[in-house]
């Protein structure tokens, strides 16, 4: 598909985001910039929120009333922390109107699947997705149109997903500037917990630590961060409602990662203890490989 900028045909006439934070405010502002959607509105839990999205000219409408935004629309999108998909998906469910298209970005599939679907009427497809794209930062004024840009997403369609809704989705997201790639939600669930959950827990972890030293250690943490350690902080200041509810949805694969992760620690801790030299050696050579594959594969 061509990715170039400029007007396109809409692919959506009435496009309503259910949250409209750093991941739905970017793709609203995507969308608007390659002319894929005629009208974009916005649902959001705060009136501070919405009247942000309407002054940043993010979106053409909002409302606080669920059904009010969703019941035109052709795409409904719901940018929630994963924890809440089933809850604003339950609310929207009596208005939408038939033929249209629900689908997600949650970080986590399995769980948003298990809570979303039950409550999605006859003639309403769903298209569950993830775009791999993001920052630190949260809520509209952190959004960006070209957050997609080179990215991957995702989709992680049901059997009895239409086909026709899974295309459009992911026209969508390549006009946008995503690579679109499917998969089974397991899957995703597993890839995610080692690229992003497991990282995330320990960039968590490593910044609790420090913050639980001594002041006049802290304070040198901090004047020499420079050094590793701040590349950690970035990661750790990632929003922790959002973060909280991708642990708790994706518990049974982070676990399971995590559990290899431990036996990896411990055995590194053992070539330490021992002076094994070549196999620190070896091992940090076969990661510098894996940094030189993301370079070459324009992900860095
Ligand atoms: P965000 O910036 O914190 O925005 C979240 C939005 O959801 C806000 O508009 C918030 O509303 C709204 N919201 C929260 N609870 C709600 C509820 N119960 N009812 C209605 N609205 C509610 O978050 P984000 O980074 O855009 O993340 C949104 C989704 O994208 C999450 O599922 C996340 O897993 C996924 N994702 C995030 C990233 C990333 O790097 N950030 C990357 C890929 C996917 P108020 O402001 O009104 O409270």
């Amino acid at each position: 598909m061509n990715q170039a900028e400029g007007p396109k045909a809409p692919v959506f006439d009435t496009v309503a985001f259910i949250g409209i934070g750093l991941i739905g405010a970017s793709l609203s502002l995507a969308l608007k910039r390659h002319g894929l959607a005629r009208r974009t509105l916005a649902m959001s839990r705060r009136q501070e929120t919405l009247d942000t999205a309407m002054r940043l000219g993010i979106v053409d409408a909002v409302s606080t009333d669920i059904g009010e935004v969703v019941k035109d629309a052709d795409l409904v999108m719901i940018c929630v922390p994963v924890g809440v998909c089933g809850d604003v998906v339950a609310a929207a469910a009596p208005f939408l109107k038939a033929g249209a298209i629900v689908s997600d970005v949650g970080s986590v599939k399995c769980a948003v699947i298990r809570d979303v679907k039950p409550h999605l009427p006859a003639g309403v497809a769903f298209v569950p997705g993830h775009p791999l794209a993001g920052t630190e930062f949260s809520g509209p004024e952190a959004g960006f149109a070209e957050l997609f840009d080179g990215r991957w997403t995702v989709l992680t369609p049901l059997p009895e997903t239409p086909a026709e809704a899974v295309d459009k989705v992911a026209a969508m997201w390549r006009a946008v500037g995503s690579n679109v790639d499917g998969m089974d939600p397991e899957h995703h669930d597993q890839v995610l917990a080692i690229t992003s959950h497991l990282p995330h827990l320990i960039a968590y972890t490593i910044v609790g630590t420090a913050a639980d030293l001594a002041t006049d250690i802290k304070q040198e943490v901090i004047k020499y961060s420079a050094s590793g350690f701040r590349d950690f902080t970035r990661i750790a200041a990632s929003d922790p409602v959002m973060w909280r509810d991708i642990f708790l949805n994706n518990r049974e694969a982070v676990l399971g990662i995590l559990q290899r992760f431990t036996e990896d620690l411990t055995a590194m801790q053992r070539a330490i203890r021992r002076g094994e030299g070549d196999t620190l050696e070896e091992h940090f050579a076969r990661t510098r490989a894996i940094r030189r594959g993301i370079i070459d594969a324009r992900q860095a």
